[in-house]
């Protein structure tokens, strides 16, 4: 008869049992079953007390029943624990779930081996999370492989934690056998690129920046640099914020760069094309003075300058004397020479805010701006100019080793407001030029209104 402490004992084991959320059974070394809880009852569609002292044959057929035996013996002859891992059968109900079944030899108080104990765990969840992490990670791989991207794992607690995957390796000629480097790569950065990469590195590392996004020339192991796009996040920080563990990607964007460098360097070229063009349009190729085009342009400016400021302006039209006598005696390249010595005296006899231009053969044409209010204050100031660029090229020049000489004649014109368009005051200037050739030549005259 039990005692009421060995039924209390009785009741909490059947209670252990029944509370444990796995199968359980126990079978005897026959493979008759002695106890089992509810939830293995229920497996097999019976009662606890309809299992108990049946074999496995009644409820999951002949051959089943034979195969869980050879498991038993088995268990029983080891004396080990045996786990499987497999569907479990059920007369009951179709059971398309996974389980994990442990089975253990069972001893009585004097080590005999008295039967086994199962366990049947439904692992079902756990197979279908697996499954679930398995298919992710391929089609993460897949994406990083279609991406061209490789990746680094970064364990800030430990010295040895920078890892790099086989294709971040490759970019870099790196074995990817040692690719659990020691420390963080940034001695590998080219050292023009890393006080920016240290800077976006502490700026997320800080919590300032969402992620870690640098760009940056690497050392390949056979010496070049690579181009590199990095991007990484802290994925683990301790209680107090402190950041334990990065990951990221690397793409190697040579090509990229390379691109936006020949891209730089055409639109230089281009810019530098169109910069050219600009220059001949509106200049004359063998002297660089401005040509007729620009002249008309600064004319036009300065006829509303003067029309503004109601100050006068001068123009002033040469042409050489002789200069044929030049061409023909010394030749058309010591002609060209001539030209470009006397574009040089021409600009030093004025201002910079002043124009001269050269219109063509031997015509040039100096355009004075800002001259007195006062008409005759302003005939003299442009007399005085004329005068001085009458002397300045009166001085011999000296082409070659060979002393030459050459006259202007110059014709000049004032102009006040824009009573009188730039075309007319050509033509007035151009008109006081042939009086000066008349008169002798190297000589400067006014037009007379
Ligand atoms: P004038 O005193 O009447 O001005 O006589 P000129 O010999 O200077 O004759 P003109 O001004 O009518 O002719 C200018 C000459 O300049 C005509 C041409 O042979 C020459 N010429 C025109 N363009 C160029 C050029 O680009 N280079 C050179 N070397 N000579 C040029
Ligand atoms: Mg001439």
């Amino acid at each position: 008869m039990s005692t009421p402490e060995a039924s209390t004992l009785a009741d909490l084991l059947r209670n252990v049992l029944e509370t444990i959320p796995d199968r359980v059974w126990l079978k005897d070394l026959n493979g008759v079953h002695l106890v089992c809880n509810t939830a293995f009852a229920e497996h097999l569609g019976a009662s606890n007390a309809q299992i108990v002292g049946t074999d496995d044959a009644q409820w999951v057929g002949a051959e089943l029943a034979r195969e869980f035996l050879a498991a038993d013996r088995l268990v029983i002859e080891t004396g080990r624990t045996l786990t499987f891992e497999g569907p479990m059968p059920s007369p009951a109900h179709n059971d398309p779930r996974v389980y994990e079944v442990v089975k253990t030899p069972m001893r009585n108080s004097s080590g005999q081996t008295i039967g086994v104990l199962g366990m049947a765990r439904d692992i079902q969840d756990r197979k279908d999370a697996e499954s679930l992490l398995r298919d992710t990670t391929e089609q993460l791989e897949l994406a990083l492989i279609g991406a061209e991207l490789g990746c680094w794992d970064h364990d800030l607690r430990i010295e040895k934690g920078y890892f790099l995957d086989e294709r971040s390796c490759a970019m870099l000629g790196r074995d990817p056998a040692e690719r659990n480097h020691g420390r963080a790569w940034g001695h590998l950065i080219h050292p023009d690129d890393l006080p920016g990469t240290l800077e976006a590195m502490r700026a997320h590392l800080s919590g300032a920046a969402p992620a870690y996004e640098a760009e940056y020339r690497a050392r390949h192991t056979d010496g070049h640099w690579v181009w590199m796009s990095n991007r990484g996040k802290v994925v683990q920080r301790d209680k107090a914020g402190k950041p334990l563990r990065m990951v990221g990607t690397l793409m190697d964007i040579s090509k990229r760069k390379q691109a936006e460098a020949d891209l730089l360097a055409t639109q230089a070229q281009l810019q530098a094309s169109l910069t050219a063009i600009e220059h001949l349009a509106f200049h004359d190729t063998l002297t660089g003075l401005p040509n007729r085009r620009m002249l008309n342009d600064r004319l036009e400016t300065a006829l509303l300058a003067s029309q503004r400021n109601r100050t006068h302006g001068a123009l002033l039209f040469l042409d050489l004397d002789k200069f044929k006598y030049l061409n023909d005696n010394h030749g058309h390249d010591m002609g060209d020479r001539m030209l470009q010595e006397v574009a040089l005296r021409l600009q030093q006899c004025v201002r910079a805010v002043d124009t001269v231009a050269r219109l063509g053969g031997d015509e040039f044409v100096v355009l004075i701006q800002g001259l007195s209010q006062d008409p005759h204050g302003a005939k003299q100031h442009a007399a005085t100019v004329g005068y001085k660029i009458l002397s300045s090229l009166n001085e011999p020049y000296a082409l070659q080793g060979v002393a030459h000489t050459i006259t202007p004649s110059i014709g000049a014109t004032l102009f006040l407001g824009h009573g009188v368009d730039g075309t007319e005051l050509l033509r007035q200037a151009d008109s006081a030029m042939y009086d000066a050739k008349s008169e002798g030549r190297n000589t400067l005259c006014f037009y007379e209104k």
